[in-house]
């Protein structure tokens, strides 16, 4: 479970976060949506620290994670991260950048590593190209790499941050494919994404973000058909 209390974040003058609060209850997929500049990505990169906050509490399980002293490595290592851009290793193959993290943290040995990671890159449909480089790989194909390397480590959590907005249009839909069978695997995930066709079928609930705040939060059903603040009509009049 991850608590959102009054969160507040300043990037100098500017105020990026305004009194945040949520909750992400276990096994739940929450869509974060809104206008370019809202503090979609400023958002999910406090879950995992890549940004610090200036007020208010995050606690997963329980746990203060912008608490002093808090091991930033260990708590990363339980939250898998997919950014826009996929950031495989170039070096290494679809198979290696999948071993890595696991190796080099001492999760796992090497045959447990790889014989792991075969069965990720399967479940993305990538079986095949285990021994691929990434450039010899689509994007989409990237992509769905990318996530297995970030369940590589059995994260009970995965943020997305708009994973498919960098693909060309024919890959959007393999990758989202990959994400909802995660959700329907009982993965707890919050997704900044644009794709209000995933929101509407995948998620439990629904943030709308502009300017640093939450404005509303609702079911899929709530903020699709019946969107009460202004900004989220604008926002979804602007997208049908
Ligand atoms: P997009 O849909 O374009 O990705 P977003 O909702 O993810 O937008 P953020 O990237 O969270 O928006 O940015 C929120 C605001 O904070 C923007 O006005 C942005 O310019 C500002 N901002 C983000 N990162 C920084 C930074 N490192 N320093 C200063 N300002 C920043
Ligand atoms: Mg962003």
């Amino acid at each position: 479970m991850i608590v959102l209390e009054q969160v507040n974040k300043w990037y100098g003058d500017y105020h990026a976060l305004v009194d945040v609060t949520g909750q992400v209850a276990k096994n739940e997929v929450v869509v974060v949506c809104g206008p370019s500049g809202s503090g979609k990505s400023t958002l999910i990169r406090t879950l995992n620290r890549l940004e610090e906050i200036d007020g208010g509490r995050i606690a997963i399980d329980g746990r203060d994670i912008h608490a002093r002293g808090l091991d930033v490595n260990a708590l990363r290592a339980g939250i898998g991260f997919v950014f826009q851009s996929f950031n495989l290793f170039p070096h290494l193959t679809a198979l290696e950048n999948c071993m890595l993290a696991t190796v080099n943290l001492k999760r796992a040995t090497k045959p447990e590593a790889k014989a792991y990671a075969l069965e990720l890159l399967d479940g993305v449909g990538l079986a095949h190209k285990a021994n691929a480089w990434p450039h010899e790989l689509s994007g989409g194909q990237q992509q769905r790499v990318a996530i297995a390397r970030a369940l590589a480590m059995r994260p009970p959590i995965m943020l997305f941050d708009e994973p498919t907005s960098a693909l060309d249009p024919e890959m959007v839909g393999e990758v989202l494919q990959v994400m909802r069978r995660l959700a329907t695997g009982g993965m707890t995930m919050v997704c900044v994404t644009h794709e209000m066709g995933f929101a509407r079928d995948v998620a439990d609930r629904v943030w709308f973000m502009a300017e640093g705040r939450i404005l509303e939060q609702g079911t899929p059903e709530a903020f699709f058909t019946n969107p009460r603040h202004p900004r989220a009509q604008q926002f979804l009049a602007d997208r049908s």
